[in-house]
């Protein structure tokens, strides 16, 4: 029996406008949902405003919208999704599977800074609400690029937040709720959340949804090998030009170069893709080609 009909999802915070590693994973999850001849979705995950650039979910999806990735369902918006994440947050705590938690930020990091028990002094007007791992806590899963990762959960990560005490709503929480609600079947995006990947699968095992399969596109490096600094990872991708920012990705995702480079438009190259695009040719990391693509932004922009 198959199962139900592929559907990818790009799920962008507005933080601000699409940078290289956000578009490598807008094209990849494009690649493999249309691959697969199924749905892909867009996502904004708007539900930390501090964090969030007035303006910026609207030039993500024009940004979007030049390079020819067009979703093939209305645009959801987390911070309209508050009554699902409210719901899923009383399941887990009906269940026993999370707690108030009245730490202070200071008093956790004195204890060593992994959460496996309160050492609240006082209690809080407003506290944080935390999953509770259980002890011994292994989550594994098998990744279409990583193969087998796994994490111990209790140790590396330990109790985490699902509702801070700012009241905002955790990324944790609300990823596993929206990408169920939404019938997600796979989960494609950056390798930077490739250790947030066995939170998820705890909390859709306690919340007793299905896990998507996933691939962790690759990080991107410097020409040097190098991580790219926060600054160089920020700059926006070229919009005037898709094409050229187009064929840079491509060649991050370990693609051969398609054999007629003088496709006319971002379109015509996204049709030729498709039927040229192998999962099995992506590395885990990429480096120099992007890095050109960082540099001709900052060029272009400066
Ligand atoms: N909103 C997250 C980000 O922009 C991505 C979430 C996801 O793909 O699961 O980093």
């Amino acid at each position: 029996m198959s199962g139900p009909r592929y559907r990818g999802r790009f799920a962008p915070s507005p933080s601000g406008p699409l940078h290289a590693g956000s578009m490598l994973a807008a094209l990849g999850s494009w690649l493999l949902a249309r691959q697969a001849g199924g749905e892909w979705l867009v996502r904004i995950e708007d539900i930390d405003p501090p964090r969030e650039v007035p303006g910026a979910a609207l030039a993500q999806l024009d940004t979007l919208a030049a390079f020819g990735l067009h979703p093939d369902g209305p645009v959801e918006y987390q911070s309209r999704r508050a009554p699902l994440y409210q719901a899923a947050l009383e399941r887990l705590l009906a269940g026993g599977w999370a707690f108030e938690c009245h730490c202070s930020r200071s008093e956790l990091a004195a204890a060593g800074g992994i959460h496996r028990r309160c050492v609240a002094g006082r209690r809080r007007p407003d506290p944080a609400i935390r999953l509770r791992v259980p002890d011994g806590c292994s989550i594994a899963f098998d990744d279409a690029i990583h193969g087998h990762v796994a994490q111990r959960v209790d140790l590396e990560v330990g109790d985490f937040v699902l509702r801070r005490s700012d009241g905002l709503w955790a990324y944790q929480l609300a990823v596993v709720v929206d990408d169920a609600d939404q019938g997600i079947t796979d989960v494609v995006r950056g390798a930077d959340l490739l250790d947030s990947t066995p939170r998820q699968v705890l909390l859709q095992r306690a919340l007793g949804l299905p896990t998507p399969r996933h691939a962790h596109l690759p990080l991107l490096l410097g020409a040097d090998g190098r991580k790219l600094s926060k600054s160089e990872a920020a700059l926006p991708v070229r919009v005037d030009e898709p094409l050229v920012t187009l064929q840079r990705l491509w060649s991050c995702l370990g693609q051969a170069p398609l054999a007629d480079a003088t496709t006319p438009s971002a379109t015509a190259f996204l049709d030729r893709a498709l039927a040229a695009f192998r999962l099995d040719r992506v590395p885990l990391q990429a480096r120099s080609v992007c890095a050109a693509a960082h540099n001709a932004n900052a060029i272009t922009r400066a």
